[in-house]
Formats: structure tokens, sequence, C-alpha cells
């Protein structure tokens, strides 16, 4: 089969590996029907995340065919469609017995960073029954892609744990696909204001189709100026980081009211400083968090209902073999106007 493989900082192939075959029976093999670029990929593909080695197929998102399944499977057979979760969980540790499938002992996030991922022809799913969710036919499967990760990142890290609640008044920082992800789910709870704040012009004028109430770009304007004048001079309900920087999270800092949640999704290669002389008295609340994806199930019937519609943040398509033009179109977002991208095998 072809897969894309990682060969060190800034080296990928569109190359000829073996096609992954049953090694537990919990297993399952699954012929790749859709998938896309995450932006955790890019950091892989820069050299960000040492643990990657040379050699791995990359991706963690995706929706696909079985093409295989091990005895001790039970909830899918040859043929079912289903959702391949960026996590994996093999449903009895510890962790996996807490919902906290994120830290599950035998999987978590190594799908696509540990062992092979979803950018190839096929991949091999563990732990199949807790790892796959059905795609019932007629399911529009091109919108489904965005439930593998981002819709249960940015609702389970920004807005749960931010505890965005009716009336709030709440900023995004970063609107790239997890910041959109984030937007979209946090208007379940009806926030009163929802301010996107970002350096790309773009990606601002969208989250207002998005539902965005006010944008900030934080390039040309004072991002902390702009909020204290939007909110009265408290600072919002919640701050979600969907960036990963530390400018980004000292904003969050700055622009938190008394009583507010800060709730950072971003991935940090680099400490930040927190400003405990100004929070210590502002009953705050820091949460960090790996997506467990404890909510795709849920996630998935608000998509069927029509209530989300993560199909918008889909702006470019390509064949799967076209993937290393689709990481040049993915990799220079800001000058192609992209979100998502979507491969097609
Ligand atoms: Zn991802
Ligand atoms: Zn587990």
């Amino acid at each position: 089969m072809k897969a894309l493989v990682y060969h060190g900082p800034g080296k990928k192939i569109w190359e000829e590996k073996p096609k992954p075959t049953i090694k537990e029976q919990t297993d399952a093999v699954v012929k790749i029907l859709k998938t896309t670029i995450c932006g955790t990929d890019l950091h892989i593909m820069k050299g960000d995340l040492p643990e990657v080695t040379d050699g791995r197929i990359i991706g963690h998102e995706g929706v696909g065919i079985i093409d295989e399944v091990g005895s001790a499977v039970s909830n899918f057979k040859k043929g079912d469609h289903v959702i391949i979760s960026c996590i994996t969980s093999c449903g009895k540790c510890e962790y996996c017995k807490k919902a906290m499938y994120s830290h599950c002992e035998k999987g978590g996030w190594i799908l696509g960073y540990l062992i092979d991922g979803c950018q190839a022809e096929y991949v091999r799913i563990p732990y199949a029954d807790n790892s796959l969710y059905p795609i019932p036919a007629g399911a529009d499967e091109e919108a489904l892609v965005m439930l593998s990760d981002i819709l249960p990142t940015g609702f389970e890290c920004g807005v749960l744990n931010g505890k965005v609640s009716p009336g709030d008044t709440i900023a995004i920082v970063g609107s790239g696909p997890i910041g959109m992800a984030a937007l979209l789910t946090s208007q379940f709870y009806s926030p009163a204001n929802i301010i996107m704040i970002d350096q790309d012009d773009n990606r601002l004028a969208v989250s207002k189709t998005f539902g965005a109430t006010h944008t900030i770009n934080s390039a040309k304007e004072d991002a902390v100026e702009k909020i204290m004048s939007l909110t009265n001079g408290k600072g919002v309900d919640t701050a979600i980081e969907a960036v990963g920087a530390t400018a980004t999270f000292e904003l969050c800092e700055e622009i938190v009211a008394a009583g507010g949640h800060i709730a950072n999704i971003g991935v940090h290669g680099k400490s930040v400083t927190l400003h405990m002389e100004t929070l210590w008295s502002r009953n705050i609340t820091i949460t960090t968090r790996l997506v467990d994806a404890s909510t795709t199930p849920m996630l998935f019937k608000t998509v069927q209902s029509g209530k989300l519609e993560p199909k918008k943040l889909i702006t470019h398509h390509f064949k799967l073999d076209e993937i290393v033009k689709a990481y040049d179109t993915f990799g220079n977002a800001a000058k192609e106007k992209a979100l998502k991208v979507i491969l097609t095998s």
C-alpha cells in the first residue's frame, strides 16, 4: 500500500509500505476512505515531537471501511463504515474506567505518533471495539472526519473545561480548526458574546459566519484593551487558549475576569509565566487536558441532526495520493485560506 512516511524533520515521502495486518485479536485493519491533516502533524514534520521516529506513518483522523478484524472484536465486522478516533482506548485499564481515555495505559494518543497512523491506504487500529465509532448508512462521511479529533478536542478541552454557560462572554484565542471547533461547540451553551482573537483576517471573517460576535486581530489591535472595553473592564468569563504559545496563554491570563476560567487546548513546547502576583486573588481556574474523545458519540448525534455543521470547516479537497501537495496548502494556511483539508482515497 501507499502511505505518507515521516523520515525526520522536514522529510516526508508518499511511498510504498507493507499493508498492516492484525497483530492482536482486538485489532481491526481499516481501509481509509477520507483523512485529513492536523496542526499536530505539522509539529511532527518540523521535528517538535522527537518521539516520532524515522519511518512512521503519521495521521490520526479519518473515516474508513473495515477490511479485517481480529477474533476478539465484537462490535465491528468487515465492510462496516467507521470513524477512527484519535484516541485509542483499551476500555479496561484504570484510566479507561474513569473515562480518561487520553491516558489509557495501553493507548491514549498513539495513532500516527507512536504507532503507524491514518495518512495511508490502510491503518491498523488497536482495541477496535473502543477506538472506532460506527457510521450509519447515508451519513455525510466527510463531515464525520471532524469527529476524529478537532470537535471533541475543542469541546472537551475548551468548552467543557472552560465551563461555558448561558449568557457568558467568552474569548477564543486562535481561530484555526481547533479554535473554530470550540467556537461551534461553545454555542451548545448559548454564551452571549464570543470574541475570536487571531492575526489572520480571513479566519476572523470566517469565524463571524460561524457565530463569533466580535473579532480582534491581535496583530493590529491591542487585544487586552479591546476586550476590557467590550466587557466594562471586567474581562471574559472563559478564555480558551487554542494556539499553544507563550504569548497567547499569557493573553488569557490578562483577559480572564474574576471567577473566570482559562481552558488550555494548545500544545505547548515552551514554558509560560504564570502571573500569580495578579491572579492569586481572582478566583480563577486554569485547566489543561488531552482530549479523551469521550464526547464523540454525543457530538455525532448533533452532526447527524444538523445542529452542528462541521463541514463548514473544510476548505480544500485532494486525492489521497496528492497528500504532499495538501501539506503545502495546509502549511500555508493564511495564504491559502485553509482550515481543514480533506483527502479522499
Ligand atoms: Zn488532530
Ligand atoms: Zn485503557
